[in-house]
């Protein structure tokens, strides 16, 4: 293959359901190869299956692929050159293909129906149409000619199957995983036209590889097995020079690596696997997704993206940039990668941190509007995201660490320090509170070093009184660093929290 092959490639999901986060990353690494060299990422959908079909599917993979900004750059909603996009709307350029296939004696017609066929599959259980007993079923290769031309003249529904040599060997050399060879003895006679007409996945994915010039085909690695008949498929419709590279990359395994990743496995251990919410149409299930849960998009494509690849280093966190600049489908790891909630979790709490605040600040604003708090500047809702920040795992997160700079607390956790509570520390406490109004600075490290000068003229301890200060603003014992929380509520505000709880320590 020429090596000044533009690069083309695409993400071909099924509209049937949710996007299952194996989906986003394959969609990930087509549109990093993709920009990483300066080609094109296309966005194909596979919908020739009518009876998975399922109304919403297309939309919600626009949506999420928007969430992610992993814009195609040719789809159904912004077709290029090579349209149309929708397997559906591409119906009759697959027959004559079929057709082409069985005249050049690759494939066959079959006309066995469905109860036949079932018939078969209950006798014998393990039932495959293939080179060992197609010739006992009812099909153009068994029957007479005159009498597959006299059922084909007659509207006999049937199919046509691809005729996969008894005795070969088919092998090709995967980006990932090197070397890969296959017995066509041990593949079936898959179906490649249905009866109604439409192609099967196999006969529409290669197709319309070829028809829109793809150089590159990354796909999970669940369609490996079905590799040999794509291949046989270019090399008999003469198109063998036009193949595409192929890289089935690794699954994505259940936490404990036994298996792949399933939305079961999610909802068993309490984590979402789809990209974004899906509501089941006919049975109103709700599956959760990553977006909704609280995950940054940043974080969830970083998250992904080393999921079964690294730079070769050490760093985890990248951005998009870096990524399609560091991409190499050398460094795609063969084996499977085990999926770790907590580590998702981590990325994100990563992505918080490192996240503008003016991008996060609309969700606050939204949290803080549901919590029915108005007229806050936005400075000092910004001054109060960056000292919490770094304990937000999810922007959702930002209420149960920062309420009380929004809200008095409601009641003190003084359980534990009114025991030791004496007339000094009211005294000192009164006495601190009218010393802070004096004050013109009004910054942490100066109130700190007011504060603690204070306890050492009081003869006190200082962890005597630190604790106490923190639950008089906050009501409990968390949160940041006590006087960054003091410099944000500001002088008069403090002042008056103190004011305010010292009666709940005496009392
Ligand atoms: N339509 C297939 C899917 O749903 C695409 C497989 C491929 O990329 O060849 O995953």
């Amino acid at each position: 293959m020429s090596s000044q092959r533009k690069v083309r490639v695409r993400f071909a999901p099924s509209p049937t359901g949710g996007l299952h986060l194996g989906g986003v990353r394959t969609a990930l690494f087509n549109y990093l190869y993709a920009r990483h060299h300066g080609g094109e990422f296309i966005l194909r959908i596979e919908d020739t299956d009518q009876t998975r079909f399922v109304p919403g599917a297309e939309e919600y993979i626009n949506e999420c692929l928007n969430w992610c900004g992993l814009t195609p750059d040719e789809s159904p909603n912004n077709p290029g050159g090579f349209g149309p996009y929708r397997q559906s709307e591409r119906k009759t350029s697959y027959r004559q293909y079929a057709e082409q296939l069985v005249n050049d004696g690759f494939a066959y017609y079959a006309f066995d129906t469905a109860e036949e066929l079932e018939e078969h599959r209950k006798e014998e259980p393990n039932f495959r149409y293939s080179h060992e007993n197609r010739l006992k079923l009812r099909n153009s290769l068994s029957l007479a000619k005159e009498d597959t031309k006299k059922l084909l003249a007659d509207g006999h529904p049937h199919t046509i199957r691809i005729k996969m040599p008894a005795d070969d060997t088919v092998a090709f050399d995967d980006m990932i995983r090197g070397r890969v060879a296959f017995e066509t003895g041990l593949v079936d006679d898959k179906v490649l036209l249905k009866a109604d007409g439409m192609p099967t996945y196999h006969l529409a994915v290669v197709v319309d590889d070829m028809a829109m010039e793809i150089s590159h085909v990354f796909r999970g690695e669940e369609w490996l097995p079905s590799a040999p008949v794509h291949i046989l498929l270019w090399e008999r419709l003469g198109w063998k020079e036009k193949m595409p590279q192929w890289a089935h990359l690794p699954l994505i395994l259940k936490p404990d690596g036994n298996g792949k990743l399933s939305k079961r496995d999610g909802d068993r251990l309490g984590f979402p696997v789809y990209a974004m919410n899906w509501t089941d149409a006919k049975t109103g299930v709700e599956t959760k997704g990553f977006r909704e849960m609280g995950f940054l998009s940043e974080a969830f494509i970083n998250m992904l993206a080393v999921l079964g690849w690294n730079d070769g280093t050490e760093q985890e966190i990248f951005n998009i940039e870096e990524l399609v600049s560091k991409f190499s489908v050398d460094r795609i790891g063969k084996a499977g990668a085990k999926f770790d909630f907590e580590k998702a979790k981590w990325f994100n709490h990563e992505w918080i941190k490192k996240t503008d605040n003016s991008e996060i600040l609309p969700q606050i604003e939204e949290i803080l509007n549901q919590q029915g708090v108005s007229s806050q500047s936005l400075d000092y809702v910004s001054g109060v995201l960056a000292l919490v920040k770094e304990r937000m795992i999810f922007i959702k997160d930002f209420w149960e660490q920062a309420s009380f700079f929004f809200t008095v607390p409601e009641s003190y956790d003084v359980e534990a320090v009114k025991p030791k509570w004496n007339e000094n520390k009211t005294t000192f406490f009164k006495n601190i509170a009218s010393e802070f109004r004096t004050m013109e600075e009004w910054i942490a490290s100066d109130l700190e070093l007011f504060f603690k000068g204070k306890i050492a003229e009081s003869g006190m301890k200082i962890g005597e009184l630190m604790m106490p200060f923190r639950i008089m603003l906050v009501g409990g014992k968390f949160g940041p660093d006590v006087f960054e929380i003091a410099e944000v509520l500001g002088k008069d505000e403090v002042c008056v929290r103190i004011e305010s709880a010292l009666p709940y320590f005496t009392q």
